[in-house]
């Protein structure tokens, strides 16, 4: 192969050999070669639509809170380079990895104490998962293994996590008979800043109640339900939900992974209601979205529990665990957020998003236009045409990545007010097109 592969050399390896996310082999759409990533910037290899840099509005899935190629965040990865990328977690320590977890225990809500780090997102819902149902198993009540979520939810693609994501998805039906059988409350009612529904609150308690004897925990994304929908719901059902879990001695696992590191206001989703969970994931933004590095907490209680059962330990221990590389990045990272007011650039956001989106509402075939942080979502009556979506955000000079009837942006918190406004032309031209 020579040195460096010509675009369409490399689009034609690409489709012979390479899959893409939910895609079939070969993909049905060339995607964009991308050469390099600056700041907000992502650099095409070849221009298209015109435009040979795209700002990106999606931060690569919620994970490039600062940008791309970012000084500090390099310099975190050189260092670590110097001395190791990886060394095996199994008998064996190390400075990044132990910074890290206790700067995660010291930023994250009470009581989470104690941190598992592991290589992806979906992994550290499995591994939340496993520590519920061993929990239970430990104290003496194995009958508790099933889990309880509400529609609309998101948690990830391998087995467990699938089965708590929305069951209307698609996946359900078909691995229907193979996915574990969890339980399923209606969708939160929509709206952040909506008030309790009483009605649908006292179902949820009810379905507490009614499964407790076999629940080991009800999994939930807080405040923000991504990937399944990106809908928003009112803090209180987590406090919902916290109170009916304790009544009923069933654990409360928050998946922060998405809502993490500020994105929707606050540091964490679940501080907007004022509870913690006894588990709660985190990955994404963790690293800035250098490295895949993802990580599951939980509580001094859940800990014990599962430390003095019938095997006592947790057995779970990917290769890669606490990879030295992800972890020098992921404590650079967080240290570059809570170093800044982060909060304040939050909120400009959230009202250039207000801003930008709100004549969206008034488009044709357009069902909502909701912001949340710095979330921007437009909704469309329809199926997005995503190719044609795609090539209007481009022809803007703007990267989206729409999905089912969604236009949405998560842009990093570094973009200035100028991108941030083209980042809004591009979703409206994009829900035009779509
Ligand atoms: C992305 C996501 C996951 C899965 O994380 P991966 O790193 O893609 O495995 C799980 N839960 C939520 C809420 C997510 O947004």
């Amino acid at each position: 192969m020579p040195e460096r592969l010509g675009t369409e050399e490399l689009l034609a390896l690409d489709r012979q050999h390479v899959w893409h996310p939910y895609g079939p082999m070969p993909g049905r759409q060339a995607p964009l070669v991308v050469d390099s990533a600056s700041g907000v910037r992502l650099r095409l290899a070849e221009p298209a639509e015109g435009r040979s840099e795209l700002v990106d509005g999606m931060s690569s899935w919620w994970s490039a809170i600062h940008g791309y190629n970012h000084p500090v965040l390099n310099a975190a990865a050189h260092r670590q380079l110097e001395r190791m990328s990886h060394v095996m977690f199994g008998g064996l320590t190390h400075e990044p990895a132990v910074r890290l977890a206790a700067r995660l225990v010291e930023i994250t809500p009470e009581p989470l104490s104690h941190v598992f780090l592991a290589d992806s997102g979906s992994v550290s819902v499995e591994v939340a998962v496993k520590m519920c149902l061993q929990y239970w198993r430990s104290r003496g009540r194995p009958a508790k293994q099933r889990l309880l979520t509400w529609r609309g939810g998101y948690h990830g693609d391998t087995w467990h996590p699938m089965s708590v994501c929305d069951p209307d998805g698609g996946m359900h039906e078909l691995w229907s008979g193979l996915l574990p059988r969890q339980v399923f409350a209606d969708a939160p009612p929509p709206g952040f800043e909506k008030g309790l529904d009483e009605t649908y609150a006292d179902r949820l308690r009810q379905l507490v109640a009614r499964h407790a004897q076999e629940l080991a925990a009800v999994v939930v994304e807080p405040v923000v339900q991504g990937a399944g929908g990106m809908r928003f719901h009112s803090p209180g059902y987590l406090r919902v939900l916290r109170e009916a879990c304790d009544e009923h001695d069933v654990l409360l696992v928050f998946d922060e992974i998405a809502t993490g590191f500020g994105r929707t206001g606050e540091l964490f989703a679940a501080e907007h209601a004022g509870v913690g969970p006894d588990v709660m994931c985190v990955g994404k933004a963790l690293t800035g979205g250098y490295l895949t590095l993802a990580a599951t907490l939980c509580s001094s209680e859940v800990a014990e529990g599962i430390s003095s059962g019938e095997m006592p330990a947790l057995a779970h221990g990917p290769t890669f665990m606490g990879n030295p590389l992800a972890s020098a990045v992921a404590g650079a990272s967080t240290e570059l957020l809570l170093a800044q007011d982060w909060r304040r650039e939050v909120n400009r956001i959230e009202a250039g998003l207000r801003a930008g989106l709100s004549g969206a509402a008034r488009l044709p075939g357009v069902r909502e236009v909701r912001v949340l942080g710095a979330i921007g979502v437009v909704q469309l009556d329809h199926e997005v045409d995503i190719a044609a979506a795609t090539r209007a955000a481009v022809r803007e000079g703007v990267w989206l990545r729409p999905f089912r009837d969604l236009i949405y942006t998560m842009p990093p918190y570094v973009t200035g007010d100028g991108d941030l406004s083209r980042v809004c032309a591009a979703v409206c031209a994009a829900a035009k097109a779509g």
